[in-house]
């Protein structure tokens, strides 16, 4: 028989600690908070210094004061017109008298002998201070010098909870767990960076005596998060590029120059330098995992070709993944047409063509497809490859990795293309995206018009209007983008592309072919008005953000946001990058009364600068990582406290460190390891798959 798992101490619930009843534990969970570990990494948001404690003799009238002192007399007196609850505090040398309304429940509680620390606005009656209904708690008098002007941890609160009953939850929490918390780095790493002990570290940043300890206590954590988000990256990007073998592919002149002439265009330098460095990486031998970053329009779908016909030349087949249907059919079309009059067989596998599609995945499983377009869905069970040796995602900046594990799971291991119109900020390259090497596009096909941008309030909007005219007048096209696709009734402060469509067709559009595409609309429909939009038989495209990604319609020199300031910054830049793909001078309209200072924020960054990188940069420190594009679908673990908008320095120690580490104990074998290996498992073992340390 197997002995049992030792339980882990920190998954102990929260009803289980000493002053955490039934009630309270629900509040804390509502907070995302279940067991003891989460309480203790749940971590000050900030500190507020407690006030200084004064001597009764120097209450002043009308202050609010806080005194500390032993309770020597308690009454509860009901005979008044309300009931109230009277005790006698104590300083050593004068009296002050306490009173509080209603305050049944202080009986039993408040009683006679007690140290208390009490706050409140003070009054005198008949000479006597007094305070009514004054905060209080108990205080351990033989630490009376320590907690004078101590630093108070303020946590995120919920209406439900208050951050004081968290704070005490907390101390709890730490009591309960003195002699866990065992040290996962060797005290040498540790002295070299001046960090303080991890279970002190946890000590002192709930319940620190000064701002010193608090830093302290934060740079240690910070360190923690950053070391252990690196060496699990890191190990994962071993297990998944480093060991995993991948097809090997050869490419001479000749296959260069064949390659190329599927282009109208010759290659930008830097499209140049991202194929040398792809070709370099598929044929290595080990699996690619490279990250293709480049702005709006910079031409990474020719280099996404460029490495599929690679593939193709050497009898590989290829995926290509995009977000959506609609770039699916997109990219399928625009990739068709560079492949016009070649052997080449590429088909779109949507949920449309899916659906009649036997003989399509009987060809792709036979090998007579060589390039396969679609969604993630693409890689789901039913479909096999006769022979897959890459995977092009794009804007999806992470394959899920649980289809990257059925793909190992099949015995494939292809390589890894992912392509971003999303500039990736320094800090979350060398984060997030640590298992990934990085090509960056930074050029941008020549003969581009700048893109032209103006943030307008709503009763300027007849000037976006005409401007479209204008524009259609000579021949070009325009979108309209909105927020949402239904209003909901109650308020037109967020446009409505049920509103928005209605008004500008019968309106300032009147004359002009307008035509709507939303999300809800079904794949045939969404083609179908792409199909006329491209053929020109639509003027202007009345959409939501179905068009973010990747829509190429070099024609549209008009893209006009109504309240602009329910977006995002990167999914602005994003929106504004669907025009300007051409020679054509290009407009974007911004409109927007900006409710908020982020939103005036997000609008002048936009109308400054059209550097997708600088936005990127902006948007982090607005927004933070969590949300920055959504690495939270992709099933990374957000951090609890580093920002990483702030913590380049930090993040270059740790990268650095972790490298390090892993050199002397790839595998986290050693004894001294044993608890980073538990911790690390414990974060990251299924979303890294750190098959490796298991
Ligand atoms: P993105 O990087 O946004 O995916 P695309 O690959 O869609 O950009 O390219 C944008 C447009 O630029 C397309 O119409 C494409 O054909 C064109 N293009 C790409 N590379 C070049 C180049 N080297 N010279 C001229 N035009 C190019
Ligand atoms: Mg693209």
């Amino acid at each position: 028989m197997e002995a049992p798992q030792p339980t882990d101490p920190g998954e102990q619930k929260l009803e289980s600690l000493p002053g955490i009843g039934v009630a309270r534990a629900k509040k804390l969970r509502e907070l995302g908070l279940n067991s003891l570990r989460d309480l203790l990494e749940y971590f000050p948001k900030r500190y507020q210094f407690e006030a200084e404690e004064g001597a009764i003799q120097d209450l002043e009238p009308d202050q609010i004061h806080t005194v500390r002192g032993q309770i020597v007399a308690v009454d509860y007196n009901t005979s008044g017109a309300k009931a109230r609850f009277q005790a006698t505090l104590d300083d050593g040398e004068n009296r002050l008298a306490l009173t509080w309304f209603g305050g049944a429940y202080l009986r039993g509680k408040l009683t006679p002998g007690m140290h208390v620390r009490v706050r409140g606005k003070v009054n005198f009656f008949r000479e006597l201070p007094q305070m009514v209904n004054a905060k209080w708690e108990v205080v351990d008098d033989d630490l009376k010098e320590i907690s004078q002007a101590k630093l108070r941890p303020i946590y995120g609160a919920s209406a439900g909870i208050a951050s004081e009953a968290i704070e005490k939850a907390i101390g709890a929490a730490l009591d309960a767990s003195k002699d866990q918390f065992e040290e996962i780095f060797d005290r040498s790493l540790l002295d070299k960076n001046r960090m303080i002990g991890r279970r002190e570290a946890f000590e002192k940043i709930h319940r620190p005596r000064n701002n010193a300890e608090a830093y302290a206590a934060r740079r240690r954590m910070v360190y923690d998060e950053l070391m252990l988000l690196q060496i699990g990256l890191q190990v994962a990007r071993r297990s998944s590029a480093g060991r995993l073998s991948a097809p090997v592919v050869r490419v001479d002149r000749l296959l260069d120059e064949r390659i190329r002439k599927r282009f109208p265009f010759s290659l930008t330098g830097a499209q140049e330098k991202a194929a040398f460095e792809i070709v370099r990486d598929m044929k290595s031998g080990r699996a690619m995992n490279r990250l293709l970053q480049g702005d709006v329009g910079s031409g990474k779908t020719a280099v996404a070709l460029y490495a599929m016909l690679v593939g193709v030349a050497n009898k590989l087949q290829s995926a290509m993944l995009a977000p959506t249907e609609v770039l699916a059919e997109q990219h399928y079309l625009s990739l068709t047409n560079f492949l016009k009059d070649s052997g080449v067989r590429i088909e779109l596998f949507t949920q449309r063509t899916k659906r009649g599609g036997k003989a399509m995945l009987e060809s792709l499983r036979e090998g007579e497809i060589h390039i396969a377009v679609g969604t993630q869905a693409l890689l789901q069970r039913d479909v096999d490859f006769a022979n897959l040796g890459l995977v092009v995602i794009d804007e999806q900046h992470r394959l899920g990795v649980r289809q990257r594990a059925h793909l190992r799971e099949k015995g494939l291991s292809p390589h890894y293309l992912v392509m971003t119109a999303t500039p990736i900020p320094r800090t979350l390259a060398l984060s997030y995206f640590a298992d990934f090497d990085v090509t960056t596009i930074n050029e941008l096909p020549p003969g581009r018009a700048a893109i032209e941008t103006h943030w307008i309030r709503k009763p300027g909007a007849p000037r976006a209007w005409e401007l479209i005219n204008q524009e259609v007048q000579a021949g070009h096209q325009a979108f309209v983008v909105v927020p949402r696709i239904e209003g909901d009734g109650l308020t037109d402060e967020v446009r409505s592309l049920d509103v928005v469509y209605e008004q500008l067709r019968d309106g300032p559009l009147k004359s002009l072919r307008v035509a709507e595409l939303h999300g809800r609309m079904s794949p045939e429909e969404k083609q179908d008005v792409m199909n006329r939009f491209r053929a020109r038989e639509i003027d202007v495209l009345c959409a939501t953000t179905v068009i973010e990604v990747g829509v190429d319609i070099p024609n549209a020199t008009v893209m006009v946001i109504e309240s602009a300031d329910q977006f995002g910054l990167a999914q602005l830049h994003q929106l504004r990058g669907r025009v300007g793909r051409d020679a054509h001078r290009s407009y974007c309209m911004l409109i927007s009364d900006a409710p908020t200072a982020e939103s005036v924020k997000r609008l002048e960054a936009m109308v400054n600068t059209d550097d997708g990188f600088e936005l990127a940069e902006e948007d982090l420190r607005q927004r933070g990582p969590g949300d920055f594009f959504g690495t939270r679908q992709s099933g990374l673990p957000d951090l609890k406290i580093a920002d990483l908008g702030q913590e380049l320095e930090m993040l270059k120690i740790a990268r650095q460190d972790a490298g390090e580490l892993l050199e002397r104990d790839p595998e986290l074998r050693q004894e001294n390891h044993r608890a980073l290996r538990t911790e690390l498992l414990r974060r990251f073992g299924e979303t890294l798959g750190l098959g490796g340390i298991g």
